[in-house]
């Protein structure tokens, strides 16, 4: 039986697991943190992607998670409420498509796959060695193991991918120096499935409490091109929040002042990666790692489930054969992954860059019931991203199951 180590236990690692070892192999996933990292925003699963969780048998339980939000209030300094959208129109979701927060997402993969899957905590990757026609790792904290695959699962500073391909600089695309940070806070207005937009020039404060939850989440996105970002640093990270943020008025400063005591605090910079290759040797990449599309997409966990789909399917279907496998892998990702992509480079148009813009941009929002425009520029922008959710046809690896049972 073919052992395959996947590096990243978030959305994509246990993705690929459930898959590998649905086709019968040896899958070790190893992440860095000690736990399961439960933090983050809600997220959607859309289109192709819902259906590979249908596949999976897991719909029922990803949709018992639906966070259940009833729209969004656009408030002023004093909470006044300025305008207002419903849920379905933020997310553009359709059909059977599912939003639920990311953190249940990782717990329902983890859920089905720790009795099939080894998993390991706290460690890391340290090295990978060409070990005959095998891959020798060695590890921050355990002994050494050998496998046939290895996959970078690890996010989009994969550790992995710096491994094979060299340092993230030359794969990172910057969006234009946005940063955004996330974490959770009590529910102190008492929010019920709504969520608060409070903004001001290239500054976003975005306050909800979902479905199920006793507690609130704030996320923040801000513009700062001067901020030298190291994505370890948190200490510099949360300084930088509190400078941008704290004269801005309405609940950010009490939201401020629970930052330091959360347990989930996850900030990142809003960039995508971009490679011209996923593999090389014996080593591929999925995910974040290979791809991050962005926050602005929407469709970063998506596209993680059906890399995960594909990538466990041309294994399978390759017999664990690497030169065949990975190349398919990637050209039927490929296409799927460039539309998603696109979905994610529009973060000037999230967070407005001047006081001008936000009260256009709110107009816009007040005025839109009645502007028989609006309909037409909603369709385009459902069409969009529905075309990018379902930008691919999966093909049916099951079949291929009976040839070689
Ligand atoms: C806690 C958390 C919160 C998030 N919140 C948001 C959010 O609010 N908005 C948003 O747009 N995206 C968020 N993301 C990213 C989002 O999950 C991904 O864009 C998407 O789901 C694709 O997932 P992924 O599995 O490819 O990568 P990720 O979700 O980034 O997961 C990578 C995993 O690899 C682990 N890892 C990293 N380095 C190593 C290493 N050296 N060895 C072993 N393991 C390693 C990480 O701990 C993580 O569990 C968050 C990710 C995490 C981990």
């Amino acid at each position: 039986m073919k052992k395959i180590l996947i590096s990243g236990a978030s959305i994509a690692g246990p993705a690929l697991a459930w898959w590998l070892s649905h086709y019968g192999f040896d899958v070790t996933i190893i992440e860095r943190s000690p736990e399961l990292r439960t933090g983050g925003y809600k997220i959607d699963l859309r289109g192709a992607a819902v259906e590979v969780i249908k596949k999976m048998g897991l719909y029922e339980k990803v949709r018992d998670e639906q966070v259940g939000m009833t729209g969004a209030d656009f408030v002023n300094n004093k909470g006044k409420k300025l305008a207002q959208l419903p849920a379905n129109l933020i997310g553009l979701r359709q059909n059977d498509d599912v939003e639920l927060m990311r953190g249940d997402l990782s717990r329902i993969l983890y859920e089905n796959t720790n009795s099939t899957c080894n998993y390991i905590f706290n460690d890391s990757v340290d090295t990978i060695i060409e070990h005959g026609d095998r891959l020798k790792v060695t590890f921050k904290n355990h002994e050494p193991l050998v496998f046939d695959l290895v996959i970078g699962a690890d996010g989009i500073h994969s550790h992995v991918r710096s491994l094979a391909f060299g340092p993230e600089s030359a794969f990172r695309r910057n969006l234009g120096d946005y940063f955004f940070a996330i974490y959770s806070v009590p529910n102190d207005l008492r929010l019920d499935c709504r969520e608060l937009f409070y903004a001001k020039a290239g500054r976003i404060c975005n306050l909800y409490s979902t479905r199920n939850s006793t507690d609130a989440k704030v996320l923040f996105i801000f513009h700062s091109p001067e901020f030298q970002y190291n994505y370890r640093e948190q200490s510099l990270q949360k300084d930088r929040i509190k400078a941008i943020f704290l004269d801005m008025g309405w609940e950010v400063p009490r939201l401020l002042a629970y930052m330091d005591q959360a347990q989930d605090f996850y900030f990142d910079t809003v960039q995508q990666v971009h490679l011209a290759n996923w593999s090389s040797g014996r080593i591929a990449l999925l995910g974040d790692a290979a791809w991050a599309p962005s926050l602005a997409s929407g469709q970063g966990s998506s596209m993680a489930i059906v890399g995960a789909y594909v990538l466990a399917g041309e294994i399978f279907k390759a017999q664990g054969n690497h030169q065949i496998a990975y190349p398919s892998y990637e050209a039927a990702m490929r296409p799927f992954i460039e539309k998603n992509q696109l979905l994610g480079r529009h973060v000037k148009q999230l967070v407005p860059s001047s006081n001008w813009r936000l009260n256009v941009q709110l107009m816009m929002i007040r005025l839109m019931p009645y502007m028989p425009m609006s309909n037409l520029i909603i369709k385009k922008m459902q069409e969009e991203v529905n075309a990018a959710a379902n930008g691919i046809r999966l093909l049916d690896y099951e079949p291929i199951i009976s040839q070689y049972r």
